[in-house]
Formats: C-alpha cells, sequence, structure tokens
C-alpha cells in the first residue's frame, strides 16, 4: 500500500492512528498495519518519524502498538460516550508519556508564541509516546466532545471536529458526504416518482 492511502483525516495524530482501522469500501473493518513494514510505512506518512530515522518496528515492538491502540480505542469510545476515560486508560498512557522524552521548541508565532513538541529519536518507542502526548492534548484541550466517530451508516472513521459551529458531520466530503448527498438524491427522485 502506498503511504497515500493512509486516512490523515483526524485532525489528530491519535485519532489518525484509531483510523489505521478503517471501513472497507465494502463495508467492515481492515487494518492498514498488521505487518511491522506496514506500521513503518503508516508512521513515515505520519511525518513525525524522518526518513533517516532509523525506524524499524520489530514484531514486538509492532504488538505494543497495536496494544496502545486498543487502549486509545477505549479511551476514544469512553469520550464519544460522554464518560472519564478509566483509570487504566490513563495509566496506560502515562506509561507512555514516561517512556518517550520529546524536545519542545519555542516559537514565535504571529503576535504570540508557540510551543511545540517532537519526538527525540524515530523509534517506536518514541512514536508511542507522541501518540500518547497527542491523545493527552485532547483531553487537556477541554473539547474532548469535538471527537466524533463519521455519521455515515457502517463507517467506523472518527475526527476531531476543529469547525467553528462543531457541526462538521462526515470523516470526508469526498466519501461519505457524498454518499449522503447521492442517497437523499435517490430518495428524492424516488418520492417524486410515486407521485407520478
Ligand atoms: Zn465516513
Amino acid at each position: 500500500m502506498d503511504a497515500l492511502d493512509f486516512p490523515f483525516l483526524g485532525n489528530a495524530l491519535w485519532v489518525d492512528f484509531l483510523n489505521t482501522e478503517p471501513t472497507l469500501p465494502g463495508g467492515g473493518t481492515g487494518d492498514l498495519i498488521d505487518r511491522p513494514e506496514a506500521f513503518e510505512r503508516w508512521a513515515r506518512a505520519t511525518g513525525e518519524v524522518g526518513p533517516h530515522d532509523p525506524f524499524e518496528p520489530d514484531r514486538q515492538e509492532m504488538q505494543e502498538a497495536l496494544k496502545f491502540r486498543a487502549v486509545l480505542r477505549e479511551g476514544a469510545e469512553s469520550l464519544l460516550a460522554g464518560a472519564t476515560p478509566s483509570r487504566s486508560i490513563v495509566s496506560a498512557v502515562n506509561e507512555k508519556l514516561a517512556g518517550s522524552p520529546v524536545v519542545s521548541t519555542l516559537i514565535e508565532k504571529g503576535a504570540g508564541w508557540d510551543l511545540t513538541s517532537r519526538i527525540v529519536a524515530g523509534t517506536a518507542t518514541a512514536l508511542l509516546g507522541r501518540l500518547a502526548t497527542d491523545f493527552a492534548h485532547t483531553l487537556v484541550s477541554g473539547r474532548p466532545d469535538r471527537l466524533r466517530r463519521c455519521e455515515h451508516p457502517g463507517c467506523v472513521m472518527l475526527f476531531i471536529d476543529t469547525s467553528k459551529n462543531g457541526k462538521r458531520r462526515w470523516c470526508s466530503m469526498e466519501t461519505c458526504g457524498n454518499r449522503e448527498k447521492a442517497a437523499g438524491h435517490r430518495a428524492r427522485v424516488k418520492r417524486l416518482g410515486a407521485k407520478i
């Protein structure tokens, strides 16, 4: 699979990580990172791991990543239900945070300042720490209620709604948004047909 085929529509790295289990065109879900090579391609596609970083996860590191993805999935389900993530989720996140030092950089941004952080080394451990940081950011942002699941029936894609009015409904306008528009059109045609 080409790196371009990975969906990056979640508006947060940890959400994109969950979307590596996307809805398949025929229904059901798949796993885009079920092999170490695929996990490596995804990691490089995120831009978090540089092209020259020695990121070569072995099977054990990949299993660790999939286990952490399941923890984050549980965290997402809690947020979608309007609940607080359990203590076991928080401690799993803290464990990953502790294992991954990040470098923070202060930069000027317009009239103000910004603090960016990046992982120290392009390793699987560091990347999981980065994902943990990202999940934590969603919680501390005060807007964990902006996590959404695509409203299209059967679509499992998640995203953080960053729209001003908070009314984004689809993972992507090109796919699910359009499918909904087409379904609405078919329904209208059907209603008109029934009248004739
Ligand atoms: Zn969708």
